[in-house]
């Protein structure tokens, strides 16, 4: 059920469809029509146990509401209004030996998803799973990628999002899980 949810409020087909609101929030009735057996108490309850703060929930008019915080579809056109991530130096992502071959001259790309999606530290609990397939950590200077314009912001939840693209020559690093850093280099602003 959890996993329907997940689907449903990142990549329902359309707004239109579900009920959802811009900011994301469906209703819970809207919910229960596309979701069998879900009641008040059980959405409640996927919400409180969610580890990775992965909804949230709100009264609307006297209704209660949920929302994905993160990794919404693009084509829902969803705004979170995220708040700018002013504070923060540097910002991690993690990737895999594959993707980095490109990346480290391409940059980092949104791809079909709203957000290229960071953690605020290089570590397991910031997001960046301890997944094997997770070889790369590349770190992006937020302040120089505010100054070049892309966009940088912290979701609910704390993840660090952006819709890109960053290009190479935003990175401050890139190191394999040894801490052995890696070479990468920007194409467009030599
Ligand atoms: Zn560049």
């Amino acid at each position: 059920m959890e996993r329907d949810l997940v689907k449903l409020l990142r990549h329902a087909g359309s707004r239109d469809k579900v009920g959802m609101r811009q900011d994301g929030y469906t209703s819970l009735p809207s919910l229960q029509r596309h979701i069998g057996g879900l009641t008040e108490e059980k959405l409640r309850q996927i919400v409180r146990v969610d580890e990775k703060g992965r909804f949230s929930l709100k009264e609307i008019d006297g209704v209660l509401h949920c929302r994905a915080t993160q990794g919404h579809s693009k084509h829902l056109g969803v705004d979170l209004n995220h708040k700018p991530a002013t504070s923060l130096e540097l910002a991690y992502h993690g990737t895999n030996r594959g993707a980095w071959e490109s990346i480290k001259h391409e940059g980092l790309q949104r791809g079909r998803r709203q957000h290229i999606h960071m953690a605020q530290r290089p570590t397991e609990e910031a997001g960046i799973p301890r997944s094997s397939a997770i070889t790369v950590i590349i770190a992006v200077d937020v302040k120089k990628a505010n100054q070049r314009g892309v966009e940088i912001t912290v979701s609910e939840n704390g993840v660090v999002l952006s819709e890109g693209p960053i290009c190479p020559c935003l990175f401050r690093s890139a190191n394999d899980r040894s801490g052995s850093a890696l070479d990468f280099g920007c194409r467009l602003h030599q």
